[in-house]
């Protein structure tokens, strides 16, 4: 979950990022990677239902360089905030 930390969101050809705290660069920089992913990708709709993260969006989102380091950050990040 990307709450508190660094929050993306995908509005048409637009990415808003919202940082509440000091967040690494490699932090932005997978937000922004995971959010045009969903753009490049889309949302697959099974039996009435909208996925987006897939297992190819998986896929794509892990060839991020620093994508363990940034998620380690999100999640140890997400622990602070609950
Ligand atoms: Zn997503």
């Amino acid at each position: 979950m990307l709450q508190a930390a660094a929050v993306g969101r995908i509005w048409r050809f637009w990415v808003c990022i919202s940082i509440a705290r000091d967040v690494p660069s490699y932090v932005i920089d997978h937000v922004i990677h995971h959010e045009f992913h969903h753009r490049k990708l889309g949302v697959k709709v099974v039996n009435g239902r909208r996925i987006a993260h897939t297992p190819e969006f998986g896929v794509e989102e892990r060839s991020f360089e620093h994508y363990h380091e940034a998620q380690a950050f999100l999640t140890k990040m997400s622990m602070e905030v609950q």
